[in-house]
Protein backbone atom coordinates (compact mmCIF):
# COMPACT_ATOMS: atom_id res chain seq x y z
CA UNK A 1 0.00 0.00 0.00
CA UNK A 2 1.38 3.46 -1.22
CA UNK A 3 1.07 6.21 1.24
CA UNK A 4 0.14 9.68 -0.16
CA UNK A 5 1.19 12.66 0.24
CA UNK A 6 4.90 11.22 0.40
CA UNK A 7 8.53 12.53 -0.50
CA UNK A 8 11.04 10.15 -2.47
CA UNK A 9 14.50 10.69 -2.02
CA UNK A 10 16.68 10.10 -4.44
CA UNK A 11 19.72 8.44 -2.78
CA UNK A 12 21.77 8.03 -6.47
CA UNK A 13 21.17 11.58 -6.83
CA UNK A 14 22.05 12.51 -3.26
CA UNK A 15 25.25 10.24 -3.23
CA UNK A 16 26.23 11.79 -6.87
CA UNK A 17 26.13 15.83 -5.55
CA UNK A 18 27.86 14.66 -2.07
CA UNK A 19 30.90 13.68 -4.49
CA UNK A 20 30.71 16.73 -6.67
CA UNK A 21 30.49 19.15 -3.87
CA UNK A 22 33.79 17.21 -1.98
CA UNK A 23 35.84 16.35 -4.70
CA UNK A 24 35.67 20.30 -5.87
CA UNK A 25 36.32 21.79 -2.57
CA UNK A 26 38.97 18.97 -1.80
CA UNK A 27 40.42 20.80 -5.27
CA UNK A 28 40.54 24.13 -3.84
CA UNK A 29 41.53 23.05 0.08
CA UNK A 30 38.67 22.99 1.82
CA UNK A 31 36.99 20.80 3.77
CA UNK A 32 33.44 20.44 3.97
CA UNK A 33 31.07 19.78 7.15
CA UNK A 34 27.80 18.40 5.48
CA UNK A 35 24.89 20.17 6.94
CA UNK A 36 22.01 17.87 7.62
CA UNK A 37 19.24 20.04 9.32
CA UNK A 38 16.68 20.51 6.50
CA UNK A 39 16.36 17.02 6.52
CA UNK A 40 15.94 16.87 10.04
CA UNK A 41 19.44 14.63 9.93
CA UNK A 42 16.99 11.72 7.72
CA UNK A 43 19.04 8.56 8.44
CA UNK A 44 18.75 7.71 4.92
CA UNK A 45 20.32 11.11 3.84
CA UNK A 46 23.08 10.83 6.83
CA UNK A 47 24.00 7.54 5.51
CA UNK A 48 24.36 8.34 2.20
CA UNK A 49 26.35 11.59 2.71
CA UNK A 50 29.02 9.37 5.18
CA UNK A 51 28.87 6.70 2.11
CA UNK A 52 29.64 9.53 -0.42
CA UNK A 53 32.69 10.35 1.91
CA UNK A 54 31.58 12.78 4.37
CA UNK A 55 33.30 13.01 7.37
CA UNK A 56 32.57 15.93 9.67
CA UNK A 57 28.25 16.14 9.61
CA UNK A 58 26.53 19.90 11.10
CA UNK A 59 23.08 19.90 12.45
CA UNK A 60 21.47 23.30 14.11
CA UNK A 61 19.45 20.32 16.89
CA UNK A 62 20.77 18.63 19.26
CA UNK A 63 18.26 15.82 18.73
CA UNK A 64 19.02 15.26 15.34
CA UNK A 65 23.00 15.55 16.69
CA UNK A 66 21.89 12.40 19.00
CA UNK A 67 20.60 10.42 16.03
CA UNK A 68 23.18 11.12 13.51
CA UNK A 69 26.02 9.98 16.59
CA UNK A 70 24.05 6.43 16.79
CA UNK A 71 24.05 5.65 13.26
CA UNK A 72 27.82 6.64 12.20
CA UNK A 73 30.02 6.90 15.50
CA UNK A 74 33.17 7.66 13.76
CA UNK A 75 32.19 10.88 11.87
CA UNK A 76 32.98 14.37 13.54
CA UNK A 77 30.12 16.26 14.55
CA UNK A 78 29.15 20.30 14.39
CA UNK A 79 26.81 22.29 15.90
CA UNK A 80 25.94 24.81 13.88
CA UNK A 81 23.52 26.91 16.49
CA UNK A 82 25.02 28.74 19.29
CA UNK A 83 24.84 26.67 22.24
CA UNK A 84 21.79 27.52 24.87
CA UNK A 85 23.28 27.67 28.27
CA UNK A 86 20.97 25.52 29.61
CA UNK A 87 22.56 22.28 27.21
CA UNK A 88 25.84 22.88 27.44
CA UNK A 89 26.06 18.94 28.96
CA UNK A 90 24.28 17.92 26.32
CA UNK A 91 26.51 20.01 24.10
CA UNK A 92 29.74 17.98 24.73
CA UNK A 93 28.39 15.04 25.28
CA UNK A 94 26.96 15.01 21.78
CA UNK A 95 29.06 17.47 19.19
CA UNK A 96 32.48 17.12 19.05
CA UNK A 97 32.87 21.28 17.74
CA UNK A 98 30.38 23.93 18.21
CA UNK A 99 30.02 27.69 16.89
CA UNK A 100 30.53 30.01 19.43
CA UNK A 101 30.28 33.83 19.96
CA UNK A 102 29.42 34.61 23.72
CA UNK A 103 31.80 34.27 26.45
CA UNK A 104 29.52 32.58 29.14
CA UNK A 105 28.63 30.35 27.16
CA UNK A 106 32.25 28.96 26.67
CA UNK A 107 32.78 29.21 29.88
CA UNK A 108 29.83 26.67 30.67
CA UNK A 109 30.84 24.62 27.87
CA UNK A 110 34.13 24.78 29.58
CA UNK A 111 32.86 23.64 32.78
CA UNK A 112 30.78 21.15 31.59
CA UNK A 113 33.56 19.33 29.13
CA UNK A 114 35.55 19.48 32.79
CA UNK A 115 32.75 17.34 34.62
CA UNK A 116 32.49 14.97 31.29
CA UNK A 117 35.98 14.91 31.86
CA UNK A 118 36.93 15.53 27.66
CA UNK A 119 38.02 18.61 25.99
CA UNK A 120 35.51 20.61 23.90
CA UNK A 121 36.18 22.05 20.51
CA UNK A 122 34.94 25.60 20.23
CA UNK A 123 34.93 27.49 16.34
CA UNK A 124 34.62 31.34 17.44
CA UNK A 125 32.24 32.93 14.86
CA UNK A 126 32.86 36.34 13.76
CA UNK A 127 30.45 39.07 12.88
CA UNK A 128 31.54 40.27 9.21
CA UNK A 129 28.36 42.01 8.00
CA UNK A 130 25.24 39.79 7.69
CA UNK A 131 24.33 40.59 11.49
CA UNK A 132 23.28 37.38 12.25
CA UNK A 133 25.32 35.41 15.06
CA UNK A 134 28.92 36.09 15.76
CA UNK A 135 31.18 38.52 17.89
CA UNK A 136 33.10 41.66 16.17
CA UNK A 137 36.22 41.87 14.98
CA UNK A 138 37.15 43.98 17.36
CA UNK A 139 36.19 41.61 20.31
CA UNK A 140 37.78 38.67 19.25
CA UNK A 141 41.16 39.83 21.23
CA UNK A 142 39.18 40.72 24.52
CA UNK A 143 37.53 37.22 24.20
CA UNK A 144 40.46 34.75 23.37
CA UNK A 145 42.01 36.74 26.43
CA UNK A 146 39.32 35.00 28.63
CA UNK A 147 39.31 31.84 26.61
CA UNK A 148 42.90 31.14 27.42
CA UNK A 149 42.42 30.63 31.06
CA UNK A 150 39.61 27.93 29.80
CA UNK A 151 41.32 24.28 30.26
CA UNK A 152 38.76 22.15 28.56
CA UNK A 153 38.11 24.16 25.69
CA UNK A 154 40.07 24.41 22.53
CA UNK A 155 39.68 26.49 20.13
CA UNK A 156 39.53 25.23 16.57
CA UNK A 157 39.08 27.73 14.50
CA UNK A 158 37.12 30.98 13.11
CA UNK A 159 34.42 30.96 11.22
CA UNK A 160 31.49 33.32 9.83
CA UNK A 161 28.20 32.83 8.32
CA UNK A 162 26.35 34.96 5.58
CA UNK A 163 23.94 35.23 3.80
CA UNK A 164 21.19 33.89 6.17
CA UNK A 165 20.08 37.22 7.72
CA UNK A 166 21.29 40.21 6.03
CA UNK A 167 21.70 38.29 2.49
CA UNK A 168 25.17 39.49 2.80
CA UNK A 169 27.60 38.24 -0.30
CA UNK A 170 30.32 36.20 0.61
CA UNK A 171 32.99 37.88 -1.04
CA UNK A 172 37.31 38.49 -0.74
CA UNK A 173 37.00 41.48 1.36
CA UNK A 174 34.87 39.76 3.81
CA UNK A 175 36.80 36.79 4.05
CA UNK A 176 39.67 38.56 4.52
CA UNK A 177 38.23 40.21 7.90
CA UNK A 178 37.72 36.61 9.12
CA UNK A 179 41.60 35.72 8.25
CA UNK A 180 42.46 38.84 10.07
CA UNK A 181 40.49 37.21 13.24
CA UNK A 182 42.25 33.96 13.28
CA UNK A 183 45.75 35.82 12.96
CA UNK A 184 44.25 38.08 16.19
CA UNK A 185 43.08 34.82 18.12
CA UNK A 186 45.98 32.57 17.28
CA UNK A 187 48.32 35.46 18.27
CA UNK A 188 46.44 35.44 21.85
CA UNK A 189 46.09 32.26 22.48
CA UNK A 190 49.33 31.15 21.47
CA UNK A 191 48.63 27.99 18.71
CA UNK A 192 47.55 28.11 15.44
CA UNK A 193 44.41 27.93 14.25
CA UNK A 194 43.77 25.30 11.65
CA UNK A 195 40.30 26.05 10.74
CA UNK A 196 39.09 28.78 9.10
CA UNK A 197 35.48 28.00 8.24
CA UNK A 198 33.93 30.84 5.74
CA UNK A 199 30.30 30.37 5.14
CA UNK A 200 27.84 28.25 3.78
CA UNK A 201 26.40 27.22 0.01
CA UNK A 202 26.44 31.08 -0.35
CA UNK A 203 30.53 30.76 -0.79
CA UNK A 204 29.72 28.36 -3.66
CA UNK A 205 30.24 30.79 -6.31
CA UNK A 206 33.78 31.98 -4.61
CA UNK A 207 34.49 28.51 -4.74
CA UNK A 208 34.02 27.81 -8.34
CA UNK A 209 35.58 31.18 -9.15
CA UNK A 210 38.67 30.19 -7.81
CA UNK A 211 38.26 33.89 -5.71
CA UNK A 212 37.89 32.23 -2.14
CA UNK A 213 41.21 33.30 -0.75
CA UNK A 214 43.35 30.41 -0.11
CA UNK A 215 43.59 30.28 3.84
CA UNK A 216 39.88 29.52 3.71
CA UNK A 217 39.73 25.99 4.50
CA UNK A 218 36.67 25.07 5.55
CA UNK A 219 32.73 25.21 4.47
CA UNK A 220 29.29 24.18 6.04
CA UNK A 221 27.22 23.09 2.82
CA UNK A 222 23.59 21.93 3.18
CA UNK A 223 21.87 23.48 0.73
CA UNK A 224 24.09 23.08 -2.13
CA UNK A 225 24.50 19.40 -1.44
CA UNK A 226 20.72 18.88 -1.04
CA UNK A 227 19.21 21.17 -3.95
CA UNK A 228 22.14 21.06 -6.13
CA UNK A 229 22.51 25.12 -6.41
CA UNK A 230 24.49 27.49 -4.64
CA UNK A 231 22.19 30.34 -2.75
CA UNK A 232 23.11 33.93 -3.80
CA UNK A 233 22.12 33.54 -7.03
CA UNK A 234 20.50 29.95 -6.50
CA UNK A 235 22.32 28.86 -9.87
CA UNK A 236 22.74 25.52 -10.48
CA UNK A 237 25.71 23.74 -10.41
CA UNK A 238 27.39 21.86 -12.84
CA UNK A 239 27.74 18.25 -12.59
CA UNK A 240 24.91 17.83 -9.57
CA UNK A 241 21.57 16.79 -9.80
CA UNK A 242 18.22 19.37 -8.96
CA UNK A 243 15.72 16.82 -8.04
CA UNK A 244 16.91 14.69 -5.25
CA UNK A 245 13.32 15.18 -3.67
CA UNK A 246 10.24 14.50 -5.11
CA UNK A 247 6.95 15.01 -3.29
CA UNK A 248 3.85 12.99 -4.78
CA UNK A 249 0.68 14.43 -3.80
CA UNK A 250 -2.89 12.60 -4.89
CA UNK A 251 -5.55 14.43 -6.37
CA UNK A 252 -8.82 14.85 -4.48
CA UNK A 253 -11.26 16.83 -6.68
CA UNK A 254 -11.03 17.95 -10.56
CA UNK A 255 -12.94 19.64 -12.30
CA UNK A 256 -13.93 22.68 -14.29
CA UNK A 257 -13.81 26.11 -12.50
CA UNK A 258 -13.59 29.92 -13.73
CA UNK A 259 -10.28 31.33 -12.71
CA UNK A 260 -12.01 34.45 -10.64
CA UNK A 261 -13.91 33.76 -7.27
CA UNK A 262 -17.53 34.86 -7.03
CA UNK A 263 -18.38 37.25 -4.23
CA UNK A 264 -17.03 40.04 -2.12
CA UNK A 265 -13.29 39.32 -1.58
CA UNK A 266 -11.56 39.45 1.74
CA UNK A 267 -8.47 37.57 3.63
CA UNK A 268 -7.43 34.52 2.79
CA UNK A 269 -6.47 31.64 4.67
CA UNK A 270 -3.02 33.68 5.53
CA UNK A 271 -3.94 37.02 5.80
CA UNK A 272 -3.20 37.52 2.13
CA UNK A 273 -5.10 39.65 -0.03
CA UNK A 274 -5.07 38.00 -2.75
CA UNK A 275 -5.39 38.67 -6.57
CA UNK A 276 -6.88 36.60 -9.47
CA UNK A 277 -6.57 36.75 -13.45
CA UNK A 278 -9.81 35.93 -15.30
CA UNK A 279 -9.25 34.02 -17.63
CA UNK A 280 -11.96 32.09 -18.14
CA UNK A 281 -13.25 28.32 -17.16
CA UNK A 282 -9.75 26.05 -16.58
CA UNK A 283 -9.75 22.67 -15.44
CA UNK A 284 -8.53 22.62 -11.77
CA UNK A 285 -7.48 20.07 -9.65
CA UNK A 286 -6.89 19.90 -5.83
CA UNK A 287 -4.33 17.48 -4.83
CA UNK A 288 -3.59 16.50 -0.64
CA UNK A 289 -0.77 18.09 0.60
CA UNK A 290 -0.64 21.98 1.55
CA UNK A 291 1.43 24.46 3.43
CA UNK A 292 2.01 22.31 6.28
CA UNK A 293 4.06 19.98 4.63
CA UNK A 294 5.71 22.26 1.66
CA UNK A 295 5.75 25.29 0.58
CA UNK A 296 4.11 25.67 -2.81
CA UNK A 297 6.61 28.28 -4.28
CA UNK A 298 9.39 25.79 -3.64
CA UNK A 299 7.55 22.85 -5.84
CA UNK A 300 7.98 22.49 -9.34
CA UNK A 301 5.57 20.17 -11.22
CA UNK A 302 6.54 17.36 -13.51
CA UNK A 303 3.86 17.01 -15.38
CA UNK A 304 4.17 19.49 -18.26
CA UNK A 305 1.52 22.30 -18.31
CA UNK A 306 0.55 21.87 -14.80
CA UNK A 307 0.46 25.47 -12.94
CA UNK A 308 0.73 25.54 -9.59
CA UNK A 309 -2.03 28.37 -8.31
CA UNK A 310 -1.86 28.59 -4.29
CA UNK A 311 -2.49 26.16 -1.03
CA UNK A 312 -3.83 26.62 2.12
CA UNK A 313 -2.63 24.60 5.21
CA UNK A 314 -3.49 21.07 3.13
CA UNK A 315 -4.79 21.76 0.21
CA UNK A 316 -2.80 22.71 -3.12
CA UNK A 317 -4.46 23.55 -6.22
CA UNK A 318 -3.56 23.61 -9.44
CA UNK A 319 -4.85 24.58 -12.95
CA UNK A 320 -4.48 21.49 -15.33
CA UNK A 321 -5.83 23.39 -17.98
CA UNK A 322 -3.02 22.79 -20.14
CA UNK A 323 -1.73 19.95 -18.49
CA UNK A 324 0.53 16.87 -20.50
CA UNK A 325 -1.91 14.07 -19.51
CA UNK A 326 -4.76 13.55 -18.00
CA UNK A 327 -5.49 14.31 -14.30
CA UNK A 328 -8.59 12.39 -12.40
CA UNK A 329 -9.16 11.72 -8.86
CA UNK A 330 -7.04 9.05 -7.46
CA UNK A 331 -3.78 9.97 -9.77
CA UNK A 332 -0.61 11.01 -7.69
CA UNK A 333 1.68 14.27 -9.72
CA UNK A 334 5.08 14.66 -9.02
CA UNK A 335 6.69 17.19 -8.15
CA UNK A 336 10.34 18.10 -7.76
CA UNK A 337 11.28 20.13 -4.29
CA UNK A 338 13.33 23.68 -5.85
CA UNK A 339 12.98 25.48 -2.58
CA UNK A 340 14.51 25.56 0.50
CA UNK A 341 11.63 26.37 2.87
CA UNK A 342 10.19 23.67 1.14
CA UNK A 343 12.54 20.83 1.53
CA UNK A 344 12.53 22.18 5.20
CA UNK A 345 8.69 21.58 5.32
CA UNK A 346 8.47 18.36 3.78
CA UNK A 347 10.81 16.94 6.15
CA UNK A 348 9.47 18.78 9.26
CA UNK A 349 5.98 17.19 7.97
CA UNK A 350 5.01 13.83 10.29
CA UNK A 351 2.02 14.23 7.35
CA UNK A 352 4.50 13.04 4.45
CA UNK A 353 5.90 9.83 4.31
CA UNK A 354 9.65 9.49 3.46
CA UNK A 355 10.27 6.87 0.84
CA UNK A 356 13.76 5.93 -0.81
CA UNK A 357 14.41 5.44 -4.47
C1 LIG B 1 22.39 26.06 8.15
C2 LIG B 1 23.76 26.51 8.36
C3 LIG B 1 24.73 26.24 7.38
C4 LIG B 1 24.41 25.56 6.06
O1 LIG B 1 23.75 26.44 5.20
P1 LIG B 1 23.39 26.06 3.69
O2 LIG B 1 22.92 27.32 3.08
O3 LIG B 1 22.33 25.01 3.75
O4 LIG B 1 24.62 25.56 3.05
C5 LIG B 1 26.02 26.65 7.64
N1 LIG B 1 26.33 27.27 8.79
C6 LIG B 1 25.43 27.55 9.75
C7 LIG B 1 25.86 28.24 10.99
C8 LIG B 1 24.11 27.18 9.56
O5 LIG B 1 23.21 27.45 10.50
Amino acid sequence: MQRYPRVEINTDKLFQNARVILETCRAEGIDVTAVTKVTCAHPVVVQTLVRAGCSSLGDSRLRNLRSIRKQAPEVELVLLRLPMLSLVDEVVRWADLSLNSDITTLRALDAAAGRAGTTHGAILMVDVGDLREGMWPDEVADICKEVRELPHLKVKGVGTNLACYGGVRPQEENMRALLESREVASGILGHPIDLVSGGNSANWLLVESGDMPDAINHLRIGEALLLGCESVERTCIRGTADDVFTVCAEVIEARVKPSMPIGDLGQDAFGNLPVFEDCGLHRRAIVAVGRQDAVPEGLRPQMKGVKILGASSDHMILDVENADGSVEVGDVLRFTVRGYSSLLAVFTSEYLSKVTV
